[in-house]
């Protein structure tokens, strides 16, 4: 390994500028939101949650046992045909008043996101919290027109959703998933994960503080035994699932054979394109963006990054150059461009991968930077002579890693990024609108984006291809997993 002093000669540096997390208000503990309010446990248990970047407990949260998932279900199937029974100008009411409180407690929401997950707060404050209450909006807007949404033909609620969520974008997938399943007239149950329930249980109290009626939506934290448990109940109509790609299968094994509708949102191993013709300053803002925002714990992030041999060489320098830059530490500063990373057995797996890639052969750069002593950290690195087969170029690290591969025609360029069991994301950058259309026609995957990367909006349907999973979340596509189609 190979690790280098990157800054100029030019030492300057920005003054902290720490956010402030006195204007939160947390519970020393909180229960189970079933039925419309908060619970003790009736067989679960109730565990701290960690803050990533300091290791202290930040809160105590009931985590569901058997009982508690039961119970669940059953308010949401007793609540679900009141809620479909509301016109759906009613229902939307509800929803924009869920997106204005989110607005409303947006600094909250985003220090508490930061405080629990590890993300910057510059991120949770400008992307995740903005993006929640904007998806509630979305499809709010949506509520009286779902028939519009899915080609002019009736359409019914599918019922009860079990909606599991992964601890990356904790706020803004509990967004994703019950935005849609509540204008669409459906009740739901949705478990946050283990590492990251707090954003999901102040999302309780604005749903508490909606007045939205007991029951439609109930918030139940706990562990991968709860999800297990949580899609095997036998009174659910869907389940919706964003996570890894072994649950999901498990998930998949788990309805065979039910008359259970089935949505993934599973990894990724996206491929980010650099053609020698592209703006090349802004691709290396597009590749710091697609692998370094939220410590690369994001399904779509461009961790596979493929550049035309042409401009590799420099396309790798300006990327080191820029890396150098890079501010990792305390999320709560302003400043901080690289968090914490979001569990110790999250770092454990990315270490493992990145050891993996050095026995293999490929090299490795990480940027010299001082990491904070408590926490959990990483270092934002790259690695260069990679090979297809190495596993850093198959696998997903879900961390700040980017793995370089080169190419030379178009064609081998679309090759390459198709070679993965993976069709979640894909990034473009050339110069020439045309051949951007050609190639993203040609590439497997859900989302490809041209001259940026991770641009999010809740009118643009989000999804996979092959073991990236099916089903499509945000824009009207969004509707369709929700409703019963005649
Ligand atoms: P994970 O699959 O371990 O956990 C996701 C959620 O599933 C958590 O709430 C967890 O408690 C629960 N869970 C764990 N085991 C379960 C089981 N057997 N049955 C039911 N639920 C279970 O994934 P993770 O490590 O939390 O998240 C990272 C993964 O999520 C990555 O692979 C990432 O690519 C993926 N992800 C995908 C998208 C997308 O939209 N495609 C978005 C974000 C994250």
């Amino acid at each position: 390994m190979s690790t280098q002093e990157t800054r100029t000669s030019i030492v300057w540096d920005y003054a902290p500028a720490p956010e402030s997390p006195d204007h939160v208000r947390l519970r020393d503990s909180y229960g189970l939101f079933v039925d419309g309010d908060f619970r003790d446990p009736l067989d679960g248990t109730r565990v701290p949650t960690l803050n990533p970047a300091t290791e202290e407990p930040v809160a105590e949260v009931a985590f569901a046992g058997p009982a508690d998932l039961r119970r669940a279900v059953e308010s949401a199937r007793r609540a679900q045909p009141g809620w479909a029974a509301l016109s759906g100008l009613e229902r939307s009411k509800y929803l924009f008043r869920i997106a204005r409180l989110i607005q409303e407690r947006a600094r909250e929401l985003a220090v508490v996101e930061s405080m629990d997950g590890g993300k910057p707060v510059r991120e949770s404050r400008d992307v995740d919290v903005p993006l929640a209450a904007a998806h509630f909006f979305h499809y709010a807007g949506w509520a009286d027109k779902l028939s519009y949404g899915v080609g002019g033909r009736a359409a019914a609620p599918v019922g009860v959703a079990a909606q599991i969520v992964p601890w990356n974008f904790p706020l803004l997938m509990a967004a994703w998933k019950l935005a849609p399943a509540l204008a669409c007239g459906n009740t739901s149950v949705l478990k946050p994960a283990e590492t990251t329930p707090l954003t999901a249980l102040l999302l309780a109290e604005i749903l508490q503080e909606a007045e939205l009626p007991p029951g439609v939506v109930s918030i139940v934290p706990g562990d991968g035994a709860a999800g297990a448990a949580l899609v095997r109940e036998p009174d659910i109509d869907k389940v919706a699932f964003t996570g890894s790609t072994g649950v999901g299968k498990d998930i998949q094994a788990a309805l065979a054979g039910r008359a259970v509708s089935l949505t993934l949102e599973l990894g990724g191993k996206s491929a980010n394109i650099v053609f020698e013709d592209a703006a090349l300053d802004q691709a290396v803002e597009g590749i710091v963006n697609g692998i370094f925002f939220n410590q690369g714990h994001v399904c779509c992030a461009g961790s596979r990054l493929l550049i035309q041999e042409s401009v590799a060489d420099t396309v790798i320098g300006k990327l080191w150059e820029r890396m150098g830059r890079l501010r990792v530490g305390d999320p709560l500063d302003k400043n901080t461009d690289v968090g914490a990373i979001n569990s110790r057995e999250q770092l454990e797996r990315i270490q493992s991968l990145v050891s993996a890639g050095e026995e293999e052969g490929a090299v490795r750069r990480s940027i010299s930077c001082e990491l904070p002593e408590r926490g959990w950290w990483f270092a934002p690195t790259v690695f260069t002579e990679v090979a297809p087969a190495h596993r850093i170029a198959v696998e997903e690290i879900f961390g700040p890693v980017v793995s370089v591969l080169t190419f030379r025609t178009q064609a081998e360029a679309i090759e390459k990024a198709n070679n993965s069991t993976y069709g979640l994301a894909a990034g473009i950058w050339t110069d020439k609108g045309a051949k951007a259309f050609e190639v993203a026609s040609a590439l497997q995957a859900g989302v490809v984006w041209q001259n940026t990367y991770n641009h999010f909006d809740p009118t643009a349907a989000f999804g996979g291809y092959k073991e990236s999973g099916f089903g499509r979340e945000g824009g009207a596509a969004g509707l369709r997993p929700y409703l019963r189609v005649t």
